[in-house]
């Protein structure tokens, strides 16, 4: 585990299953649930089951069979929103510049209307 990583973030109480989350789909090695303030109509988290701090230190240490099923079940949670004809947006903050807020990687997965330009 990367030595910077907080075990009492939010996402990893989620996943000790210490607070509820609105589950969506998961699979052995990550998690598909609703963000809690949705910013569009689709907007689901998905996070790997283990504690990496953002994409960069999970692409690095991750095996990858977990880089494989994180990126699978972001194409599910698409598939089971019949999104991927129409779009959607995936965003990843990452760190202070990212403006990261929860120091557990995360895929924003956002979608169901038209999401205007990235940044303005
Ligand atoms: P970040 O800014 O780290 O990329 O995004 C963190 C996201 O986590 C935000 O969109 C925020 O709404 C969401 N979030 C924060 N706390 C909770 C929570 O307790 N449950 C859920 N489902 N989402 C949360």
């Amino acid at each position: 585990m990367n030595k910077n990583y907080d075990e009492n973030n939010i996402f990893a109480k989620i996943l000790r299953l210490e607070i509820p989350c609105h589950k969506i789909l998961e699979n052995d090695h990550a998690l598909a649930f609703s963000d809690i303030n949705p910013q569009s109509v689709i907007h689901v988290l998905v996070i790997p089951k283990k504690a990496y701090l953002n994409l960069y230190d999970f692409t690095e240490n991750a095996s990858i069979s977990e880089i494989e099923l994180l990126w699978k079940l972001v194409n599910d949670v698409i598939k089971l929103n019949k999104i991927s004809e129409k779009g959607f947006r995936i965003i990843s903050n990452s760190g202070d510049d990212g403006n990261q807020d929860v120091p557990h990687f995360h895929v924003h997965l956002l979608g169901g209307k038209n999401l205007g330009r990235m940044i303005n």
